[in-house]
């Protein structure tokens, strides 16, 4: 039987169950940076399946791995037990993460990293003999759904009816050349009448927000205030890890490493989920002591699951590999010549690039979820180009695999878009 004849009624999609969304798309396979749906029509995967699928759709090198794992051990218990895809993995990451990460911790998915993080850090001081009890975040940061991480994030769209059960949280914006001043000034300001534990922040680029770019050399100003009144510094990287800023994290385009970072989407290469909280020594130290409630009572039940694992070293051989390290400084080369092209047309707005992360906002007004940016983003999809974009921000953020002739057709979907919105 076809997807499209099984009954869909039974099924609540994410997103999508306000009445002006139209009906998803029935997918069957998927390959590359393509997608094929079931009416035989193509997709060109233009956000990566959420910025997971980096290495491209069903790619043999992971599927083989991962193969390899699940004919050998399946899944076991985290606690009591360990096994050779936890260790590698861990040595793996470590190698290519800021060099003060010394502690690798399992989740299931990016909110749950992001929940850990802020647990940990919450933590860190109760285990020291303080009470703090805030949390600073940037506005209109994303984090993820369960409850810590919709309390640091600031996209009320989201959030809204459980507003009034949320940690306390502080907000500043996010620094830009010209308001540096102020932001470290409200952050001064907060750490003076608050007791502040941690700082929650995506780095340089804030995805859900429409992936707005913010300056280093501010984020490092941030960060030195923090890390000065021991407020322990988390980066949410589950959007920009593994490669997406054109370093192979976020954080590595400062000089200044975060305390604890939360890891997954690209993590697993795609395939399954999983993410990491990852910590320094001085975190876990905190938690390492005779007394059994000084411990981390966290744990989820498919805690470093060995196949997740597996397709997670699979990942990193991929990205440290010289053609997608290639492919990343290419796409990024053809964002930059196609930002360029575009900027002075009176449509667009803030063309920008980080990576292979390309961006803009189309001058006319569109509601996040509304019709007419319903409208836009089912004429990418009639053009065969699956890209969703947020509210009037177009953007781009392409497997590394991608090739020339599909970035052209992405392209050429938004230049038309141009001329009709
Ligand atoms: C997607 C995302 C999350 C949440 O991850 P899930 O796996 O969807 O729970 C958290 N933080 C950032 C920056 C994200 O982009």
């Amino acid at each position: 039987m076809s997807i499209s004849k099984i009954d869909q009624a039974h099924i609540w999609h994410p997103l999508t169950q306000h009445k002006t969304s139209s009906a998803p798309i029935p997918i069957v396979r998927a390959k590359g940076a393509l997608l094929y749906a079931e009416d035989g029509k193509e997709y060109i995967d233009g956000i990566a399946s959420w910025y997971t699928a980096m290495y491209g759709h069903c790619h043999p090198y992971i599927i083989e791995q991962v193969t390899a794992q699940m004919q050998t051990l399946d899944q076991i218990v985290f606690t009591g037990f360990t096994h050779q895809p936890a260790t590698t993995l861990a040595q793996k990451v470590l190698s290519i993460l800021p060099d003060n990460q010394q502690k690798i911790f399992f989740n299931d998915n990016g909110s749950t990293a992001v929940e850990a993080g802020i647990k940990m850090a919450l933590q860190y001081h109760h285990n020291k003999g303080e009470k703090r009890n805030t949390l600073i975040a940037f506005e209109d940061g994303f984090h993820g759904d369960t409850f810590g991480a919709m309390s640091v994030s600031g996209l009320s769209v989201y959030n809204g009816p459980f507003e009034d059960y949320f940690l306390n949280v502080q907000r500043i914006p996010t620094p830009k050349v010209d308001n540096l001043k102020k932001v470290l000034h409200t952050l001064q300001t907060i750490i003076d009448t608050h007791s502040c534990a941690g700082f929650v922040y995506e780095p340089l680029v804030q995805g859900a927000a429409g992936m707005q770019m913010h300056d280093a050399t501010g984020l490092e100003a941030i960060l030195h205030l923090c890390k000065a009144n021991d407020i322990v510094t988390i980066a949410d990287e589950v959007m920009t890890g593994f490669g997406k800023t054109g370093k192979h994290f976020a954080s590595l385009h400062l000089t200044t490493y975060p305390d604890i970072m939360c890891l997954s989407k690209a993590l697993t290469a795609g395939l399954v989920p999983m993410s990491l909280t990852t910590c320094t020594q001085k975190i876990y130290d905190a938690f390492l002591d005779d007394t059994v409630s000084k411990g981390f009572f966290h744990a989820h039940t498919y805690s470093a699951n060995p196949m997740a694992c597996a397709a997670a070293i699979a990942g990193i051989d991929l990205l440290i590999s010289e053609d997608i390290q290639h492919q990343i400084k290419h796409i990024k080369e053809r964002h930059t010549a196609f930002a360029k092209a575009i900027k002075t047309h009176p449509k667009v707005l803030n063309a920008r690039v980080q990576g292979v992360i390309f961006a803009f906002e189309l001058n006319t007004k569109m509601e996040r979820y509304g019709s007419l940016r319903n409208q836009l983003y089912t004429h990418f999809m009639d053009r065969g180009v699956a890209l969703r974009p947020l509210g009037n921000t177009i953007y781009v953020l392409p497997p590394y695999v991608i090739t020339d002739a599909q970035l052209d057709s992405i392209y050429k979907a938004i230049e038309d878009a141009l001329e009709v919105f």
